[in-house]
């Protein structure tokens, strides 16, 4: 019997099943020497809690440090009570932290049996207002659907842009709704933590948060030891459907880890609402990325930035958050100078078993590359980065995307795409549109993105070369054993190197131009609704698209939008009347009225220029009218369908800087309507095709509309004229 209506049974998020132990990062990659296991990292919270929250340089081979969140003021406010005498400073730090973190054990939704393994840690002087503020329910459709969030939607009201909700009328919940709901947001905002009771009970996977540990090249410089610097994964789950699919829930903004540097390990507001928002919505451009599960606002916890703004923890959920920076973390370059922020300033040392146990585990766990067990991997592991990351950029390129800060540390093995910071959706087609206000050279604007993808494909290469070469050196070739390069000079790790980087290094930046190359031609094609793939489309039909759309300032989603509207039958010379304005000319002006520049553009040579190009795009698509009909089908119908998947393909909502910006400050103005636009404007993100805003209907007056659909169709618009290619500063 088929099981594919069987309800999926769901669980608070204390009782979610843990993967295998074989499927658990933490079991398969090097623990930081000072939290070698779970048990020993719940002693350290004990007896030296301040391991966990100074920055350190952690030995060559540890990928990761057990640490769980502490969402607290930093610099540390410590100070002893009135009256209190201090005798060994040290001691009373580690009792002032000690006494924070989340230790005590508290029962959880299932009043403490849960699936039996995970319990349930709180601190019990460490209680403070968190705010659910926004949840995701496609993230939570996709990678989470047995995760019960009891009440939650509920109590984040109605999704709207323009109403009032004083009076809005929540139905209460039961009891047990109400609990499961304030144990995810416990849990989600940091302020309990799940683990496992130990590590050696019987069939119990040992379990505790973690943090990883990478390195990078910052803007092309070597960065060094960088971490999950506010970034705690305390989840890991196999989805229902798939038990081998796993998927992390991390934290980000709940403290500070080993790998914090001199920063708070805190989030603010503003850029986890941005990285929530946009994550979700890139998942429905169909472009790789991480996916967002919530938003929790701390307004107790106030953060300094450019000015002082609240604290939030973000949850995100992906199958791994491993980035090339983890691999370079194991093979640092040699002879680099660089300055350490907080860290120990010296030099890195290699390990090539670290290098070689991450490759095992990201071959086969998280890119599931298969083969046999000496198979060789490398080679094979760094095509399969560089073709992720290649589609991914392609999807960034057709759909405008700027990400603001490629660096190697923010570039993922999966090809998702990651750490939302200065991101932005194009608004005017300028292809050297730099979003990221602190780019002053442009290293990130929106032309480069791709060689930036190959640059960072080249540093997981240069990482990993001298282990692909240690693979090719055997006759045939196989995968390295533990200890592979024990005892082995300089120069043979050197004649590695070079082997390695022989094998891969030209194919790569092929694969990397083809692949990506080879995606934007088809996304492209979908934008424009064309199915034939003519190898001079891209000559004759998109360049010179973007060529007007950049000549004559127009707006780039916008213009593709409008794109799906018009009819080819209006270039035929029988539309042409000499008196009226044809049904072309009409369009033309309308195309054109969507540019911000509108009132200053030279309207004549702009109707002119899209005269031509449009005629050339219309005959493109008649030319290819037989694939989209078989004959039978009238012509209307034709230009319906072809209309539909124009604009399944084009996005009549963008996420654009300004309503970034407004949604920003009506949540952090006022949570409880804020929380309301967040929710509304996420929906719109979640379905950015749909005609919001009445679009079709152009010609009703904004005055007319309902509230509701009026501020839709503003939250479609291209906003204030001072918002458009707004930069955004790095600063989160
Ligand atoms: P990003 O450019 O946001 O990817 O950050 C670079 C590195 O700095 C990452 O390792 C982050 O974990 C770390 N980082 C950024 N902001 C903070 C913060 N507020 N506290 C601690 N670490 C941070
Ligand atoms: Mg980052």
């Amino acid at each position: 019997m088929s099981n594919a209506t069987a309800p999926i049974k769901r669980f608070p998020i204390s009782s979610l099943p843990l993967p295998p132990a074989t499927h658990l990062v933490t079991h398969a990659l090097h623990p930081d020497p000072a939290t070698p296991s779970v048990s020993e990292f719940r002693n350290l919270l004990r007896s030296s809690p301040s391991t966990l929250r100074r920055s350190r340089i952690l030995e060559s081979s540890a990928h990761f440090t057990y640490v769980s969140p502490l969402p607290l003021p930093f610099p540390y406010q410590i100070k002893p009570e009135e009256g209190e005498k201090v005798e060994d400073q040290m001691a009373f730090v580690e009792k002032w932290l000690g006494d924070r973190e989340a230790l005590d054990e508290v029962p959880n939704v299932g009043g403490g049996k849960g699936n039996g393994h995970l319990k349930k840690l709180a601190s019990k002087n460490r209680e403070y207002y968190r705010e659910l503020i926004g949840l995701s329910e496609t993230g939570l459709r996709d990678c989470l659907p047995h995760l019960h969030v009891g009440d939650a939607f509920a109590t984040l009201g109605t999704p709207t842009l323009a109403h009032e909700f004083d009076d809005e009328d929540i139905p209460t919940a039961s009891d047990e709704e109400q609990a499961i709901r304030q144990e995810l947001v416990d849990v989600l905002s940091g302020h309990s933590v799940l683990m496992t009771g130990q590590d050696t009970e019987d069939g119990v996977t040992a379990f505790g948060p973690w943090s990883l540990r990478y390195s990078g090249h910052q803007f092309g410089v070597w960065a060094g030891q960088l971490g999950d610097g506010r970034a705690i994964s305390i989840l890991s789950t196999p989805h229902p459907s798939d038990t081998e699919l796993t998927y992390e829930l991390q934290l980000k903004g709940a403290g500070r880890t080993p790998y914090s540097r001199s920063a708070d390990g805190l989030a603010v507001l503003r850029s986890s609402i941005r990285e929530f928002l946009c994550a979700e919505a890139m998942h429905a451009l169909h472009i790789p990325t991480t996916r967002s599960l919530s938003l929790i606002s701390l307004p107790h916890l106030q953060v300094l930035r450019e000015r002082a703004e609240f604290s939030s923890v973000l949850t995100r959920v992906a199958p791994s958050f491993i980035r090339i920076g983890n691999f370079e973390a194991m093979n640092p370059p040699e002879g680099m100078m660089y300055l350490m922020m907080g860290g120990a300033g010296s030099g890195e040392q290699k390990s090539w078993e670290g290098l070689r146990v991450l490759g095992e585990w990201v071959a086969k766990r998280v890119l599931k590359l298969g083969g046999e067990s000496d198979e060789p991997w490398g080679k094979k592991l760094v095509f399969e980065v560089a073709r992720r990351n290649a589609k991914m950029v392609a999807g960034w390129q057709a759909y405008g995307f700027m990400h603001g800060v490629i660096n190697t540390d923010n570039v993922s093995i999966l090809g998702l795409t990651i750490d939302y910071g200065p991101f932005a959706f194009m608004d005017v087609f300028d292809p050297l549109h730099i979003c990221n206000h602190s780019d002053d050279a442009g290293r990130y604007s929106y032309r480069a993105q791709p060689a930036m993808i190959l640059y960072a494909a080249q540093a997981l290469l240069n990482a990993l070369a001298p282990l692909i070469g240690a693979e090719y050196a055997s006759s045939p070739p196989s995968a390295v054993k533990s200890g592979w390069a024990d005892g082995a000079s300089r120069e043979k790790i050197e004649q590695w190197t070079q082997k390695g980087k022989d094998e891969v290094e030209d194919e790569l930046r092929r694969v990397v131009v083809d692949v990506c190359g080879e995606e934007y031609g088809r996304l492209m094609h979908k934008r424009l609704g064309l199915r034939r793939s003519d190898k001079s489309d891209e000559a004759e039909v998109s360049r010179p698209l973007l060529g007007l759309m950049e000549e004559h300032k127009l707006d780039f989603h916008g213009t593709f939008r409008k794109l799906c509207f018009f009819r080819p039958s209006w270039i035929l010379p029988n539309n042409t009347t000499p008196t009226a304005p044809s049904d072309l000319d009409a369009y033309i002006s309308a195309l054109l009225s969507i540019s911000p520049e509108a009132d200053r553009m030279d309207k004549a040579k702009a109707a002119q220029d899209f005269k031509t190009w449009l005629t050339k795009y219309g005959n493109r698509v008649q030319s290819e009218r037989d694939l989209w009909a078989d004959g039978a089908e009238d012509e209307e119908s034709v230009i319906q369908l072809r209309e539909k998947e124009m604009k399944d393909a084009n996005p009549r909502f963008v996420l654009r800087q300004w309503v970034l910006e407004e949604v920003i400050k009506k949540v952090e103005r006022d949570a409880e309507s804020g929380k309301r636009v967040l929710g509304k404007v996420l929906k719109m993100a979640c379905s950015p095709y749909d005609p919001w805003g009445g679009e079709g209907d152009e010609t009703t007056p904004n005055e007319e509309l309902e509230p509701e659909i009026r501020e839709e169709r503003r939250f479609c618009g291209l906003g204030e004229r001072k918002m458009i290619g707004f930069q955004c500063s790095c600063s989160s």
